[in-house]
């Protein structure tokens, strides 16, 4: 008898474990029961569709070969029913059925299955302070959130938005809302944006594109409440600090897995608060899978359970239950916390464990900053890029990538998710066979010198030291020189402000160093991107000069721009 596979959720995960199950079996009777009016649009693309980039609003609905994507589609295309706007209110687990109710009728509908998927997703966060249901306070996760914040925040109108986290949504609708002509100003509780995916160095990259693109920021504020005018409508959002004029005020603090319904069906719930599966994506209950944002991950360098909501995943999620529903036996081992995001004219990604975070997972982390070109550096177009590679002392294994710049910083992000789901060592990175022409990389790319320099480091070839580490000998008046290597008019058009402060430009160093410069005291050696930093540093050791370090990732990097004259 054909098996009977009761989906819940249609946006992403759903829709994909619906789809290639029907492609691995025809018989199946498929149901996806979806409470939202939407189904399988690109939620990813939402804040394009704010900004406008992506013009018609089918085009969220649209497949590549421009067909629409909605009930009539699966049902035609794919033999799938889709029941909208129809909500799933419990599960039997004994008579294996679904009790749910039609939103529009009213009406109890009842859902037997052989096999339950839950894809049911996740909510955003709601910071408890008072004003959330305020008018022009809006979330950005759902279509119609897109199409309303569309239409507030145009052109015409013009206005102040205050964005509430600065995260991967806060940033992408403040791109959306600038492009508008709305003044934007982001609250962010820590003390950078993206906290939790990168170091703060990295993240200060970002920072400085909000900045040049006339984004106000406030860090380390915590919003207290939203106030409202008599009409009901945001007014301003206040803080432990300030207050902030707002006509429109975008909540972006995070998600939380949806898994209340499961829970109440008596499935196990992990850590995180995500629904706890095996690989195959089996819940506790074999006979229900689950997947994409309503579940915990398995982190593939920690082994601990994370939650970690992305559609790259819940894709893949999707692909792993329909083979396995299937009787086609598939895995999920995990995930890396992989992101890319654009912001403005910045590009960033990170994948596997932060500086911080391999260090609370108890590894001894080795970090390179090493800023290079995105291409040959003369070939037109070519961008710096900064990338930050973590590695394990102990074992030597690729931990993590961080990566910002106006050049091409996804490839690199994938490079080194190729070396850290595989288990590479940085030195094994390091002879990775990459590609190379003058219009796609340097001859040693980017990546792969960022992988030599964190072997250099481990061999104990070269000694460095991070841009904090320098700010804080600097703050607390420590006897030492910070050698600016690069030419006299490089310096002048702008360098580290600080006492400690002297040029030597390269060239010159073999000639003068052993009469311009101290033998007992600590040297830094720091030039733009760190590449002439570190050839200072090398060449000094060789003259016999004790206490030689140079500072990761140079000027580039330096995270207090303020210090910069
Ligand atoms: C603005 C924005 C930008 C993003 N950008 C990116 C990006 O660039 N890259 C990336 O990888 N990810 C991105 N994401 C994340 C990505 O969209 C999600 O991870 C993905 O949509 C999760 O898919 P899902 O199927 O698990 O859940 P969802 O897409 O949340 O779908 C779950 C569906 O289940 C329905 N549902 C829940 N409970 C019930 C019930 N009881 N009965 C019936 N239906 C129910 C909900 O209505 C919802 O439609 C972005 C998300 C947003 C909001």
């Amino acid at each position: 008898m054909a098996k009977n596979v009761v989906v819940i959720g249609g946006v992403a995960c759903g829709p994909k474990a619906a789809a290639r199950l029907r492609r691995l079996n025809a018989q199946a009777r498929i149901t996806v029961i979806e409470q939202g009016e939407y189904i399988s649009y690109a939620g990813c693309g939402l804040p394009y569709f704010v900004g406008g980039d992506i013009k018609e609003f089918e085009h969220l609905f649209a497949t590549a070969a421009g067909a629409a994507r909605n009930a009539g589609y699966f049902q035609k295309v794919k033999d799938i029913q889709f029941a909208t706007r129809t909500r799933a209110e419990s599960i039997d687990r004994t008579a294996k059925v679904v009790h749910a109710k039609n939103l529009a009728t009213g009406e109890s509908i009842e859902f037997p299955y052989d096999n339950l998927v839950l894809a049911t997703g996740s909510r955003p966060f709601r910071p408890p302070v008072e004003g959330l249901e305020l008018k022009g306070v809006s979330f950005l996760t759902k279509v119609e959130d897109s199409v309303f914040l569309r239409e507030e925040v145009n052109e015409s109108k013009g206005g102040k938005a205050v964005i509430i986290g600065a995260g991967l949504i806060g940033l992408e609708a403040a791109e959306a809302f600038r492009k508008k002509g709305w003044q934007v100003q982001i609250i962010e509780m820590l003390d950078q944006p993206l906290g939790g995916l990168m170091d703060f160095e990295m993240a200060k990259a970002i920072d400085n594109a909000l900045f040049e693109n006339n984004v106000m920021t406030a860090y380390g504020e915590k919003v207290v409440r939203i106030e409202g005018d008599e009409n009901g409508h945001c007014k301003s959002v206040i803080t432990d600090e300030g207050s902030y004029p707002a006509d429109v005020v975008l909540v972006a603090t995070g998600f939380r897995p949806n898994a209340e319904l499961a829970k109440s069906a008596g499935l196990e719930i992990g850590p995180t608060g995500g629904i706890a599966v095996n690989e195959h994506m089996q819940t506790s209950d074999p006979a229900i899978y689950a997947g994409g944002d309503c579940v915990e991950c398995r982190h593939l360098v920690t082994g601990k359970p994370v939650f970690v909501p992305l559609g790259s995943t819940a894709n893949k999620h999707g692909r792993v239950i329909g083979d396995n529903i299937a009787g086609l036996e598939s895995r999920f081992p995990g995930v890396l916390g992989t992101m890319v995001v654009k912001v403005f004219n910045m590009n960033a990604g990170r994948t596997g464990l932060t500086e911080r975070e391999a260090a609370e997972a108890g590894f001894d982390p080795v970090c390179s900053i090493a800023p290079g070109f995105d291409k040959a550096h003369y070939y037109p177009g070519s961008a710096l890029i900064g990338l930050k590679l973590i590695a394990d002392r102990k074992t030597e294994k690729v931990l993590g990538l961080q990566a910002f710049g106006g050049g091409e910083v996804a490839r690199r992000v994938d490079v080194a998710v190729a070396a850290i789901t595989m288990g590479a060592t940085v030195e094994q990175l390091a002879e990775f066979d990459l590609g190379y022409a003058p219009p796609f990389a340097q001859a040693v790319d980017a990546i792969l010198n960022a992988a030599n320099v964190a072997n250099n480091k481990m061999r104990g070839v070269t000694r460095s030291i991070m841009p904090q580490r320098v700010k804080q000998m600097i703050e607390a008046e420590e006897d030492f020189i910070l050698l600016d290597v690069r030419t006299p008019r490089e310096y002048e058009m702008g360098h580290i402000d600080a006492p400690q402060t002297m040029n030597l430009p390269l060239g010159e160093l073999r000639e003068k160093a052993l009469s311009a410069l101290p033998q007992d005291k600590p040297i830094v050696t720091m030039c733009k991107i760190s590449q002439r930093g570190y050839e200072a540093q090398r060449t000094l050791a060789g003259m016999g000069f004790k206490d030689v370090a140079f500072m990761d990732g140079g000027l580039f990097v330096w995270p207090y721009p303020d210090d910069v004259m």
